[in-house]
């Protein structure tokens, strides 16, 4: 199933939602997101865990 996440949902006030295959790809994007639009050159794992936690089945 597709997956979604709000970055808004980590990072407060951004409003890119990031659309993925399966968890792992959301995450890639995710990642590749917050290096271009958040300057992380990685994800921290707590940001990374509240992405996890924020990854909803797209409807
Ligand atoms: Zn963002």
């Amino acid at each position: 199933m597709e997956k979604s996440l709000a970055c808004g949902d980590v990072v407060p006030g951004c409003k890119a939602v990031l659309h993925g295959k399966d968890e792992k790809e959301v995450l890639d994007r995710a990642a590749a997101h917050a290096k271009k639009d958040h300057k992380m050159e990685t994800m921290p794992s707590d940001i990374t865990a509240k992405a996890k936690a924020a990854i909803k089945d797209k409807h």
